[in-house]
């Protein structure tokens, strides 16, 4: 259900054309956030989301970068201070898979994974956090997955960049927590969208508990949560799995 916590306030969300972060973004507008909804080519889709947020009476805007380049990140940045003059919630959700066996692994598709999984997550939450800093306050909450928790066969280049995620969330939460900045993780299990299209459902439903692939919007609701004030203002360097009951600590 809607509601208004977020009013007046501006959320960044990386990769949020398709899948759990177009999920997150219409969450988050959903409080009333405005929404920089961030892509990487799919100029369509995210168009299709702003005009969802701004049908649902918020505002939004499709910017696009790839958040695994430096420069990008800091014309993503500027043009988002340039709209809204402010950030106060960061959902670091852009990722890919480049999965195969460790021998059959090439280089080029271990530094593609770690460059946007891992190194796009330090490089937006560099640059948002030089604003949070001087508004001394912002959320900064990061896709992980169960993969970072667990590991995963097949997915060496994946589960080190989430694992690094993990250990990048909770050294950030460190630093920033006294300038009333959280950072925590959300770890999903199988979430259905692109990214899990082609897996077997028969081969990975034993090993979830709940019997099912999760919806992008429960993982949207977790990050809806998090975003919240006061609710979830006491929570940082956490990690929360939504994955149906798989990774059980
Ligand atoms: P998805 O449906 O494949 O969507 C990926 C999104 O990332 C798209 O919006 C894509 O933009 C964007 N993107 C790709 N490369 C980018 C780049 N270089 N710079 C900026 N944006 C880029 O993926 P998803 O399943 O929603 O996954 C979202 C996040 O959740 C990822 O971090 C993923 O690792 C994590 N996760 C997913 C699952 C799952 O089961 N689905 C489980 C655990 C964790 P374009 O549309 O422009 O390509």
């Amino acid at each position: 259900m809607a509601g208004t916590h977020l009013q007046d306030k501006v959320a960044i969300v990386t990769g949020a054309s398709r899948g759990i972060g177009r999920a997150v973004a219409l969450a988050l507008a959903a409080e009333g956030a405005s929404v920089a909804v961030n892509y990487a080519s799919s100029i369509a889709a995210a168009g299709e989301v702003v005009a969802t947020i701004e049908e649902m009476g918020a505002k939004a805007v499709a910017l696009s970068a790839d958040v695994s380049q430096a420069d990008q990140v800091d014309a993503l940045l500027k043009a988002v201070m340039a709209k809204w003059g402010r950030v106060d919630v960061l959902v670091n959700n852009a990722g890919i898979t480049r999965d195969n066996l460790l021998l059959r692994m090439k280089p080029e598709d271990w530094q593609g994974v770690i460059d946007l999984n891992l190194t796009g997550v330090f490089l937006c939450t560099r640059g948002v956090s030089k604003i949070m800093l001087k508004q001394k306050a912002g959320r900064i909450i990061n896709i992980a997955s169960v993969s970072g928790l667990m590991g995963n066969a097949g997915q060496a280049n994946y589960t080190a960049a989430k694992a690094g995620a993990i250990g990048f969330t909770k050294a950030v939460a460190k630093e920033l927590a006294s300038r009333g900045i959280t950072v925590n993780a959300v770890a999903p299990g199988f979430i259905a969208t692109d990214m899990t299209k082609d897996i077997s459902s028969d081969e990975i439903l034993p090993y979830i508990p709940l019997g099912r692939f999760g919806q992008a919007s429960e993982v949207a609701g977790m990050v809806r949560f998090l975003a919240a004030d006061p609710a979830a203002a006491y929570i940082t360097g956490q990690v929360f799995n939504v994955d149906g009951g798989m990774v059980m600590a």
